[in-house]
């Protein structure tokens, strides 16, 4: 395995890192204080200077509008880009667009992709994906009980969905139903596209998480499907392949989100450091050096450092042998980079004492919104026991 950056990444990286600092990281105070008018307007500048830069939407082939590479590429540039929680969307590969885009691109017709793909991975429309129910365990997803029932052409659907991250001012759905109660239980459900203009289609509310409701892109709603009609062919895929393009959706996903991560935990670390550097604990001695504080950041940087080989080497086995074979790996980065982060997060924040409290910092940001890093995509036990079960039959 060779971990030499190669010269172009490494001034993609650099551009992106600089892009950051000067462009992004000024538009935070305005996402942390919730001032969403203004906002807004800000992110789509921003947008429109990374389409010039040619660096918009990494995670798509270039034939669809995206500047994908390699998945190692894709990843280094998600670490960066998670340093701010406005990074992926100002440059256009944010979930769950991504993981649409990319279902779109490998299961879509050529109507589909015309209707859908093509404006979303433009940024000109948003979506999301709709899975998880409240009244059934989304561990076990072959438990949902939302349906789609095809009468004269059209699929009538109904049933409830939440957490459906970003529906507000989303152009589809992408929901998943079940389409055959008698089907064995991994071909009961398929996905439909149902854009959120058809009558039956409503959101409810937006879930106040942490004390946060957010807006647009930055929310998670609850919905529900009221005898919604679509055409019958606006299913991705094949009747009953759900579970299995699920899959193909969650899987390389999940390098992402761990990147995304990391990239957090090493924001974090760094508006420590900066503080540790300049609080004065007396009139000898700053923060920085008592050994308490250097042992905590010592564990960090370790932590972070750790989790990242395991991060690129799974991005590097998914690359050369395939995500089927390298699935174990992935439920395996997938709780530990959760975990380590959160982790990292929560010291960052104890060294910044009442200030890592307050929203002048985006550490209380991460700190409440990333806690969610260990249950979705899978909750830390469901990846544990895949990990373990297949470890323990080997
Ligand atoms: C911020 C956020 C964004 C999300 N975005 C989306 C989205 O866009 N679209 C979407 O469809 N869903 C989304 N989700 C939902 C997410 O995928 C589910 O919350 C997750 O799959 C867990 O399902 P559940 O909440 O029903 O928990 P349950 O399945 O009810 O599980 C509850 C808890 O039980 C434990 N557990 C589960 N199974 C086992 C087991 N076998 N053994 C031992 N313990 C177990 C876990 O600790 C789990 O947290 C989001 C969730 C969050 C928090």
């Amino acid at each position: 395995m060779d971990f030499t950056i190669n010269q172009a990444t490494q001034e993609k990286l650099d551009t992106i890192n600089e892009f950051l600092h000067e462009e992004v990281y000024p538009l935070e105070k305005l996402f942390l204080s919730h001032q969403w008018d203004e906002l807004f307007p800000a992110l789509e500048q921003c947008r429109k200077l990374i389409k010039k830069l040619g660096l918009w939407a990494p995670n798509m082939p270039v034939e669809t509008g995206g500047t994908f590479t390699n998945l190692m590429d894709l990843a280094l540039i998600g670490e960066v880009l998670g340093q701010s929680p406005l990074g992926h969307f100002i440059f256009g590969c944010q979930a769950p667009d991504a993981g649409n885009s990319e279902l779109l691109h490998l299961f879509g017709t050529d109507a589909q992709k015309e209707k859908w793909l093509k404006p979303l991975v433009a940024g000109e429309i948003r979506s999301c994906f709709a899975m998880t129910e409240p009244h059934t365990a989304g561990s076990n997803p072959t438990l949902l009980d939302s349906s789609a029932e095809l009468k004269d052409g059209m699929w009538h659907i109904n049933g409830r969905k939440w957490f459906t991250t970003a529906a507000e001012g989303a152009d589809f759905t992408i929901v998943m139903v079940v389409t055959d109660s008698d089907a064995q239980k991994h071909q009961r459900a398929s996905m439909i596209i149902v854009p959120t203009a058809t009558e039956g289609f409503e959101i409810i509310r937006n879930i106040s998480v942490m004390g946060a409701t957010g807006k647009g892109y930055f929310s998670h709603a609850e919905i529900e499907f009221n005898d919604c009609k679509v055409p019958q062919n606006y299913i991705l895929g094949q009747v009953g392949t759900g579970f299995a393009l699920a899959q193909e959706r969650l899987g390389p996903g999940r390098i992402q989100h761990c990147m995304r991560w990391l990239g957090i935990g090493e924001r974090c670390i760094n508006i420590s450091k900066q503080f540790l550097n300049q609080r004065k604990i007396s009139s000898s001695q700053v923060l920085a050096q008592q050994p308490l504080m250097q042992a905590q950041i010592a564990e960090s940087l370790a932590e972070l450092a750790a989790a990242r080989l395991m991060v690129l080497q799974t991005a590097w086995s998914i690359e050369q042998n395939g995500f089927q074979k390298s699935k174990n790996m992935v439920s395996l980065i997938k709780f530990h980079t959760a975990n380590v982060v959160q982790r990292v997060v929560d010291r960052s924040l104890q060294s910044l004492g009442g200030l890592g409290m307050t929203d002048d910092t985006v550490i209380s940001f991460f700190y409440r919104e990333e806690r969610a890093a260990r249950i979705y995509d899978g909750a830390d036990e469901v990846h544990k026991i895949v990990a373990a079960k297949q470890f323990l039959k080997s």
